[in-house]
């Protein structure tokens, strides 16, 4: 069965020639339902302009002035400035990227609108790269009407292409129908609205439509997509794990006698959580069929070892051998130290494989790894490239699995099937460190067997954590420097921003490092964000970890398990805009040394009383479960993009906290459908869940 939307193909629509076509297929979109289906992630107003003096720092605003002065500064990086005003007050542009042709648009005397996110510069109010209008002589700003969508989208496709061939999209659908995939039943049960309805308005949603109950996911017709979502996922899941269940593995008995020395030797004892997980894993690996278990625990709870103590079953048997996939190189460098010094004493071998590596080492790992000669072996996702060939693989663990993208948990599984000769499917182990409530986990890893690492090993130092209003940032810079300059510690700077694009993100990232350069003389100060080359990033987080760089300014994408035991501060810039969990997850970047850390969360005054509430919990509790199941309880708009930014959730259009009061629901309704009509099971499939998706959950 297949709806009559998704027969028809996106090529019909004008102005989608094959260049569009392929950026469109890489967001998954292929025929008008694909389309349909894109939802817009955030709504604009642009039906007015916001006074200059009547703007707060974070806030997105369209406003419309006179141009001043446009200047170029030479300061650490080259930047034209542009001062604007109207009567209410002033506001500075800012470009780092610029031509001279651009340079003289800004005439002064003439008039400028602007639409972009409004932040601090120095003392001064201003905004970096904001979509900008030039009127020239004319001072009336040009308005829109209704609430503007914006869609998620992908490198070279811009959000106007999106809106020209969405609004045809719109327009077929207007005269045709859309399949009603649900069963009426479950449609009357829940009152939602028509599918088509709730397409039609959310794709273009009049001006009377409130913005915060869309944005804040209240809205019926979100409930009623967020639903269907659901539904289609968790029945894919169950599939994806039945299908597992009818593959063929090693079945693997625990080493108890190697296993005992080697904790005998540790210089501490495991955790009763540690033990209880190793025991869990170690009764998957007896079965014939693949293990696919995923690994919770805390930062710093001790997953690498409940991992390695499984890898050393493998390592017992003949011919067997296990693979351990980190990340990043530095990440495997540094589990690969941890794997000689505690592995090499007992007779097994261990072997890196990064891309990076010499070529005559690599040759040399690749021939170990081909005799069976290496047991482990530990490397990024270079492990799962063509070359690498195992003498028998029989187990596969994935760190920090949401870190790695789509395509490469794509290869490591089509990898996972080639194993012995195509006989046998390795078991597979895969870590996080976001804990998500135990409710929410089961929706989203139902694919998955579920074990949490809840303990921490004794004897940490809670981060001392401290909620401080941005007001105060001067007295923050001055604490920074003190850390760095007097106690020679090293200092993490977060720079958030919510947006759709990254690249606002970014620049963020980079106006803030600016900033700090110009008020910070003394310190050597590093920038890292998405938008760097892999190898650039590697270069400065090694900088950071090797003390050669005091400060590092950073956006969320900051490397994840990464120690740098000296680094015991860390800034964290709006954090009232990230889910809970999130926070917790950045704030375990310091704390790792045996010095007292601390965390300042400088917030954008006022504070609204739910977030004041959300980040005290920030200061009163260091237990990622504790946190995760208050960020549930105490749900504002901030976190349904934060669940979405750690990655571990990757729906589409559904938000797991925000929506999880569905679930029930969502899974009666998946077994109904499963059950009794299979056919529209497997529509709904097809129309949320691709297949690319379905082969990243690895
Ligand atoms: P994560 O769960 O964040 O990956 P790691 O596995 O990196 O944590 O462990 C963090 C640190 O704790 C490592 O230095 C590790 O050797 C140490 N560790 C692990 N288990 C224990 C334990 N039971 N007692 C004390 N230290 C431990
Ligand atoms: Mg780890």
């Amino acid at each position: 069965m297949q709806s009559k939307l998704a027969s028809i193909g996106v090529d019909v629509l004008k102005g989608v020639g094959p260049k569009i076509q392929e950026k469109l297929a890489r967001l998954s979109i292929f025929n008008l339902e694909d389309l349909l289906f894109h939802l817009p992630t955030r709504y604009q107003d642009r039906s007015r302009i916001h006074p200059i003096g009547s703007l707060l720092h974070g806030q997105t605003a369209q406003i419309c002035g006179v141009i001043e002065s446009a200047n170029i500064l030479f300061g650490k990086r080259r930047s034209l400035v542009c001062k604007i005003s109207d009567e209410s007050g002033s506001l500075d542009i800012r470009l780092f990227y610029f031509s001279m042709a651009q340079k003289k648009q800004f005439v002064a005397g003439q008039y400028i609108q602007c639409f972009g996110q409004v932040s601090h510069f120095g003392r001064n109010f201003g905004m970096i790269h904001p979509e900008m209008t030039f009127l020239k002589d004319n001072p009336q700003p040009k308005l829109e009407e209704g609430l503007k969508a914006i869609y998620p989208t992908t490198e070279g496709l811009q959000q106007r292409t999106l809106h020209s061939i969405m609004a045809q999209a719109l327009n077929y659908l207007s005269r045709n129908q859309v399949t009603e995939l649900l069963p009426n039943s479950w449609l009357e049960k829940l009152k939602f609205p028509p599918l088509k309805d709730a397409l039609l308005t959310l794709h273009h949603p009049p001006l009377e439509v409130s913005l915060d109950a869309l944005e804040n996911g209240e809205h019926p017709l979100i409930k009623r997509l967020a639903f269907e979502e659901l539904v289609a996922q968790h029945i894919a899941l169950q599939r994806i794990k039945s299908n597992t269940r009818s593959h063929k593995a090693i079945s693997i008995a625990p080493a108890t006698e190697i296993r005992d020395r080697f904790e005998k030797d540790l210089p501490f004892s495991l955790t009763s959580a540690q033990q209880r997980v190793i025991h869990e894993i170690a009764n998957d690996m007896k079965n014939d069929y693949p293990m696919m278990r995923l690994v919770q625990g805390d930062v710093g709870s001790g997953k690498t070892l409940v991992a390695a103590i499984n890898m050393l079953s493998i390592a017992a048997q003949e011919d067997l051998q296990s693979a351990l996939m980190a990340p990043t190189e530095i990440l495997a460098e540094q589990h690969y130290k941890s794997f000689k010094t505690w592995f090499e004493p007992h007779g097994v071998t261990v072997v890196l494989l990064t891309s990076k590596m010499p070529a005559a080492e690599k040759r040399q790992a690749l021939s170990t790894i081909e005799s069976g000669e290496a047991k482990m072996v530990i490397g990024t996702h270079a492990l799962f490239q063509n070359k690498v060939t195992f003498k028998g693989l029989a187990l596969v663990v994935i760190d920090e699995q949401h870190r790695f993208g789509v395509e490469q948990r794509k290869t490591l599984l089509e990898k996972g099937f080639q194993a012995n000769n195509g006989q046998h499917q390795p078991h597979q182990l895969v870590m996080t460190a976001t804990p998500i409530p135990r409710t929410l986990a089961q929706t989203a890893f139902a694919d998955l067997d579920l074990s949490i690492i809840d303990e921490l090993p004794p004897g940490r130092k809670p981060i001392q954590t401290v909620v401080i209003s941005d007001a105060k940032r001067e007295q923050v810079i001055e604490r920074v420097k003190q850390a760095c300059m007097t106690d020679k510690r090293q200092v993490y700077w977060v720079c958030t921003l919510i947006d759709e694009s990254e690249e606002l993100q970014c620049q963020a990232a980079e106006a803030t490092h600016q900033q700090l350069s110009e008020q910070l003389t003394q310190l050597k100060i590093g920038l890292i964000h998405g938008r760097m080359k892999p190898a650039e990033k590697q270069q400065v987080m090694n900088a950071f970890k090797q003390g050669e760089t005091d400060l590092l300014v950073a956006t969320t994408v900051i490397e994840v398990g990464v120690d740098v035991p000296n680094a015991s501060l860390m800034i964290i810039e709006n954090p009232e805009r990230l889910g809970l969990s999130q926070l917790h997850q950045l704030r375990g970047r310091v704390g790792r040394g045996d010095k007292e850390s601390h965390c300042l969360l400088m917030y954008h005054s006022p504070l609204s009383n739910n977030a004041k509430q959300r980040l005290n919990v920030m200061r009163e509790s260091s237990d990622g479960f504790v946190i995760a199941e208050k960020d549930l309880e105490l749900r504002g708009p901030g976190e349904v993009l934060g669940t979405r930014q750690t990655g571990v959730i990757e729906y589409k259009f559904a938000d797991l906290i925000r929506d999880s009061e569905l679930l029930p629901e969502v899974y009666a309704c998946a077994d109904d459908l499963a059950g009794h009509h299979s056919e529209h099971a497997d529509a709904l499939c097809a129309r949320w869940v691709k297949v690319g998706e379905q082969l990243s959950r690895v």
